[in-house]
């Protein structure tokens, strides 16, 4: 295990986190104050309205929420169904991960995030507390308008954020994430992650934390207990229990509706999950924020206190570690890697493909042995860099193609150890018959891109605008649609300086044809000041809009396709798919058949008002 350091900067507006192994950055976090969410804080709501028909209530939380709280009939506390949300955590894989929750270390805190980015955006209650509060409903007949009264006070969770008019989501049953367990308060049961898979283990921690515990508080053991001593195990107990009863205590004392305990801040909060024996030490720039962690560790994790230091260098912490420059860097595609080949990153919503590729140097003899050292010199860096951009979800992985099925064997091996390093499960499912990796990557947080870029505003993320030569075509379409309807005897068409010129270089003829067809002058001026996809025709300006669903920060990544068609599949983001149909659609007879076949296979836009069109559209073959 190389060794591990945390670096912590906390001043202003943000609160920064790098994980180094080895002196390489290889985990980041960022924690925005502007942006905390309120996932898993607590809060004393009060009823303002039930909902029988969808046998849900609106929780007010006070003027700090904005929205108005939903809460489902299978949330509400009591009648016997505790035992079966715990049952949840012990039973079956998925519900597993969710007893992973406070590995995310991110600002979601409980256990509602476990559900991936992809679910939460296709609505949200696929959360296991979302599966479970089916199962809930379904199980019995309580009924919500029985349980609650409008102006009702209780305790309860952000289980969900709120997402667009939605407002957010809480359950009465509280989970509060330590550093080895989590505290059910309301459960009378203790339950192991199953990703400790030895028998001895688990029951050694279940045999701690059973005696440790009063007899009505639940606790999960999370995967972070494994291997810890018995006394670690007990401090995170009472750690909970103490929390618990400070905010037992703080909730009987709030007036309604209000905030009771706000989630740990990033810089506990990596106090409490990442610092553990493999740490060396934690270095912290503000003073301020060091004397919180020391603090903070004295009272729950004292052994840990003296490996907190403060930094008092001159250079910014960050850059002292290279960590700025590291992070410039995990923002580009291509990664090189130290013996001359690189790695491509494309990330995209669907899936990211990474392709490996040798240096362009390499000799002729013993091909076959430079390339398997490339593969092997790519895994570790393409775990570092899943681990680095944080990318969830599916990833496609194109080694370079040995021979060998020993070289082959040995690639696949150093890769799974290097995985192995992630906290984030990864699963590798199979090699398919090209020869690429494919694997999964639990979604935690959000990824670096999505973090610290937003879509290019030029291209809308997709990394590509139109050709000069597709905006030139398009030009023409657009005269010869509303050539007849203009009033004055010319029509005015200003462009981006490259198009203008190809315009009058090349379609020089056909625009004559135009002119004699609507009998009007057709005046193309070349104007710098408009932006390279657009151009105005008689002062109007016509841009291809991207349509409303496009590309969110997430695929900020993607960039030109082509150079690797296998590549250009993930990525997506190809322009002009749809042109055949808007340029057939004219379907003028007199436009001349080579001319009509220039236009198809250009992007540009239908011929009516709707611009919905992008490249990223399928084809639509109306011809
Ligand atoms: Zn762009």
């Amino acid at each position: 295990m190389p060794e591990t350091k945390l670096v912590v900067t906390s001043e202003g507006p943000e609160a920064r986190l790098g994980v180094l192994e080895a002196g390489a950055l290889v985990e980041y976090f960022l924690e925005r104050a502007r942006e905390r969410g309120i996932s898993g804080n607590l809060y004393k709501g009060r009823v303002s309205r039930v909902l029988p028909g969808l046998q849900a209530a609106f929780i007010d939380l006070g003027k700090t929420v904005e929205k108005k709280a939903y809460l489902y009939v299978g949330d509400i506390l009591g009648a016997g169904d505790e035992r079966r949300l715990l049952e949840g955590y012990d039973g079956g894989d998925d519900e597993d991960e969710e007893a992973e929750g406070g590995e995310d270390k991110g600002k979601d805190k409980t256990q509602a995030q476990g559900q991936s980015s992809k679910k939460r955006r296709k609505d949200g209650p696929a959360s296991a507390r979302g599966r479970r509060g089916a199962k809930k409903q379904v199980s019995h007949s309580r009924k919500i308008e029985d349980l609650l009264k409008e102006g009702q006070e209780f305790l309860v969770q952000i289980v969900k954020e709120a997402v667009g008019n939605k407002g957010a989501r809480v359950t009465g049953y509280v989970s509060l994430p330590g550093r080895h367990c989590v505290l059910m308060p309301t459960i009378d049961k203790v339950g192991v992650s199953h990703r400790i898979a030895s028998d001895g283990e688990r029951k050694r921690l279940r045999k701690i934390v059973d005696s440790a515990r009063p007899k009505d508080a639940g606790f999960i053991i999370r995967t972070a207990a494994e291997g810890a001593d018995d006394q670690e195990i007990r401090d995170d107990v009472d750690y909970l229990l103490k929390l618990w009863e400070q905010i037992r205590q703080k909730s009987s004392l709030t007036k309604a509706p209000a905030l009771v305990y706000a989630d740990l801040d990033l810089v506990l909060r990596s106090v409490r999950d990442l610092l553990r024996d493999n740490v060396a030490e934690m270095v912290i720039e503000s003073d301020e924020q060091y004397q919180r962690a020391r603090r903070f560790a004295t009272a729950f994790m004292p052994k840990y206190t003296e490996r907190i230091k403060l930094y008092q260098g001159r250079t910014p912490l960050f850059d002292a570690y290279g960590i700025e420059e590291a992070l410039r860097a995990a923002i580009h595609r291509r990664v090189p890697l130290k013996s001359g080949g690189s790695l491509v990153i494309d990330q995209g919503e669907a899936l990211t493909a990474i392709d490996v590729n040798t240096g362009s140097f390499i000799g002729k003899n013993d091909l076959e042995k430079t390339i398997t050292a490339n593969n092997l010199e790519a895994c570790d860096e393409v775990a570092r860099q899943l681990r680095l951009r944080n990318i969830g979800g599916i990833i496609v992985v194109d080694f370079v193609d040995m021979e060998k099925e020993s070289n082959r064997k040995q690639v696949w091996d150093a890769f799974q150890k290097a995985l192995a390093r992630d906290s984030t499960r990864c699963n590798i499912t199979k090699i398919s018959e090209l020869g690429l990796v494919e694997m999964t990557r639990k979604r935690t947080r959000e990824s670096l891109l999505q973090m610290i870029t937003q879509p290019c505003p030029t291209c809308s993320g997709r990394g590509v605008t139109k050709s000069a030569t597709a905006l030139a075509h398009e030009i023409l379409r657009e005269v010869r649609r509303i050539g007849a309807t203009v009033k004055a005897d010319r029509i005015l068409v200003e462009c981006p300086p490259p198009t203008a010129e190809l315009l009058d270089r090349y379609e020089r003829r056909y625009l004559d044809e135009l002119e004699k067809r609507f009998q009007k002058m057709v005046d193309i001026k070349s104007s710098t000041t408009i932006p390279m996809d657009q151009y105005k025709v008689e002062g109007r300006v016509v841009k291809v809009e991207e349509p409303s669903s496009g590309p969110k920060s997430g695929s900020a990544g993607r960039k030109r396709r082509g150079r690797s068609g296998r590549r250009g599949r993930a990525g997506g983001g190809g322009s002009g798919s749809d042109a055949a149909s808007a340029a057939d659609s004219h379907g003028d007879d007199d436009a001349s058949e080579g001319h009509r076949e220039g236009l198809a296979g250009q992007a540009g836009p239908g011929e009516n008002d709707d611009r919905r069109r992008s490249g990223l559209e399928p084809k639509d073959d109306t011809a």
